[in-house]
C-alpha cells in the first residue's frame, strides 16, 4: 500500500496527481490538499477512474499539516507548493515520521535567496528517525541532477564542466506571462547570477551574459541567458570533480522588455508598500494581475529542450557530452492538461516518488537527486512520459 499526500494545486500539482493516478501498480491512494480547496476538487473531477481525497490546508501552518498527515497516514508527503512552506513541511514530516519530497529549494518570503542550507541542516534529524526526503525532484532541479550524474557514471571518467540549458521554444501568445508561479519565476529571474569556477561562486549582474546556442531537433538558434539555479549548489558538492558549473536559459526579447519595465517601475519588488492604508507586496500585485500559468496550457504551442552538456575527461581525452529532452506544448496539454513546464516538473515528481516508495531510491537523511543511481530513475521517466536523447561525443561550443 503506497498512500502519498501531495500538497499544492497548480500547474505542478495537476501533473503529479495525473501522473500519479498512471502508475496504480505504486500509489494506491492519492490526497490532494492545498490553500484552495476548489482547485483540488478540479483536478480530482479530471481523474475519475482514480478516487483522489481533497482537503484544505495552509501549508505554512505546522499544527494543521500535522493534523492532516495523522488523518491521511501516507507514506509520503509530496510539496509541490511555493519554496516558501518547503521548512514547515519538512518540520511536519519529521514530527508525524512520514517521508518527504519536493522540486524546489526553500525561499524565505522576505528574501529572494536560493540555497540549501536551510533544508540541508534536516539531514541528522531524517537520519535519527530513519526518514528520507529528497530535494528538488523536478526538471531543473531534478532530472537536469540526475543527467549530470549519468554523465559521471556512464560517459566519462571525471567532469570537469558543466552547462545546464533550459530552453522553452514554445509561445502562448501572450504580451507577457510566466510559466510557472510568476512569483517564484520573477525572483528567480531579477537575482544576480552566480556560476561555479575553480572552487568559488563567481557574481555577475542579472542575465548580462548570454549566447546563440544552436538547440538539436530542428527548434535551431535561441539566446540563452546565464543564470543562478540552485541545482549547482549541490552537484559542485556531490560531484567534487566538477571545475565549472553555469546555467542558462532562453528567454524571448519581447519577455526581457517587458521584465525590465516591470523592474524599473518597481512592480518586481518583494518588500511591503503602503497602497491606500494597506500594505501591499508589488510582486504579489503583480503575480495577481499576470496569466495564471495554469490558463496557458491550451494557447502554448512548442518544444522545450532541457539538458545538459557535461565536459570533461574518458580514457584520458577530453570528451563532451548532451544529454537532453525535448517536450511537447500541445502533446502535454492533452494528455494531462497542462503545458510543458508544469509537466516536465510533475512527472520526475511522480517518478521520485515511485523510487523511493519501491525502495529504488532508498537513504535515511535528506539527499539531492545526483546521490541516487540515475539509471534506474531514466528507466522509469521514460515511460512515464520525458525520455532521454544523449549525443554522446560533438563539438558544443565551449559557453
Ligand atoms: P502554482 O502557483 O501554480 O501552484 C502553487 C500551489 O501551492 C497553489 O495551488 C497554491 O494555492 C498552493 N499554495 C501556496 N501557498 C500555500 C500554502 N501556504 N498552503 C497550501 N497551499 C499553498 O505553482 P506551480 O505549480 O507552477 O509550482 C509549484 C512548485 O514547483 C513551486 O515550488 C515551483 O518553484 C516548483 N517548480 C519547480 C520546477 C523544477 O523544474 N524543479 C519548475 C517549475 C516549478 P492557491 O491556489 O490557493 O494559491
Amino acid at each position: 500500500m503506497s498512500k502519498v499526500l501531495i500538497i499544492g494545486a497548480g500547474g505542478v500539482g495537476r501533473v503529479v496527481v495525473h501522473k500519479c493516478a498512471q502508475a496504480k501498480e505504486v500509489f494506491t491512494g492519492i490526497t490532494l490538499a492545498s490553500r484552495t480547496k476548489s482547485k483540488c476538487d478540479a483536478i480530482a473531477a479530471e481523474i475519475p477512474h482514480f478516487p483522489i481525497k481533497t482537503a484544505q490546508v495552509d501549508a505554512d501552518n505546522v499544527p494543521e499539516l500535522v493534523a492532516l498527515i495523522k488523518q491521511e497516514q501516507p507514506q509520503l508527503v509530496l510539496n509541490v507548493a511555493l519554496p516558501y512552506q518547503d521548512l514547515t513541511i519538512m518540520d511536519a514530516c519529521l514530527e508525524t515520521g512520514v517521508d518527504y519530497l519536493d522540486t524546489a529549494n526553500y525561499e524565505p518570503l522576505d528574501t529572494a535567496k536560493f540555497e540549501y542550507s536551510w533544508q540541508w541542516a534536516y539531514h541528522e534529524r531524517f537520519k535519527e528517525q530513519g526518514l528520507m526526503a529528497l530535494l528538488g525532484s523536478g526538471f531543473d532541479p531534478g532530472v537536469t541532477n540526475v543527467y549530470t550524474a549519468l554523465a559521471a557514471q556512464k560517459y566519462l571518467d571525471e567532469v570537469h564542466e558543466i552547462d545546464i540549458i533550459d530552453a522553452n521554444a514554445g509561445d502562448h501568445g501572450q504580451p507577457f506571462a510566466t510559466n510557472f508561479n510568476p512569483e517564484i519565476n520573477i525572483r528567480e529571474v531579477t537575482a544576480p547570477c552566480r556560476h561555479w569556477q575553480e572552487g568559488q561562486w563567481i557574481e555577475t549582474p542579472p542575465l548580462s551574459t548570454n549566447h546563440s546556442f544552436d538547440f538539436p531537433e530542428g527548434i535551431g538558434p535561441m539566446n540563452i541567458y546565464r543564470m543562478y539555479h540552485e541545482e549547482m549548489e549541490s552537484l559542485v558538492k556531490h560531484i567534487p570533480t566538477i571545475k565549472k558549473a553555469q546555467f542558462w536559459m532562453t528567454f524571448s526579447d519581447n519577455y526581457l522588455k517587458h521584465l525590465e519595465v516591470l523592474q524599473n517601475i518597481g512592480m518586481t519588488r518583494i518588500d511591503e508598500v503602503e497602497y491606500q492604508g494597506q500594505k501591499i507586496v508589488p510582486l504579489q500585485f503583480l503575480k495577481a494581475v499576470l496569466p495564471d500559468p495554469g490558463s496557458l496550457g491550451p494557447l502554448t504551442k512548442g518544444r522545450t529542450c532541457i539538458g545538459v552538456i557535461a565536459r570533461g575527461i574518458k580514457d584520458g581525452k577530453r570528451k563532451q557530452v548532451y544529454i537532453y529532452n525535448t517536450c511537447d506544448h500541445q502533446a502535454c496539454y492533452q494528455e494531462v492538461n497542462s503545458q510543458a513546464i508544469s509537466y516536465t516538473t510533475g512527472v520526475p515528481a511522480a517518478v521520485g516518488a515511485m523510487m523511493m516508495l519501491t525502495g529504488k531510491w532508498r537513504g535515511e537523511g535528506v539527499f539531492n537527486m545526483e546521490q541516487f543511481d540515475p539509471e534506474l530513475f531514466l528507466d522509469t521517466l521514460a515511460p512515464m512520459g520525458l525520455k532521454t536523447k544523449v549525443i554522446d561525443g560533438g563539438d558544443w561550443p565551449e559557453l
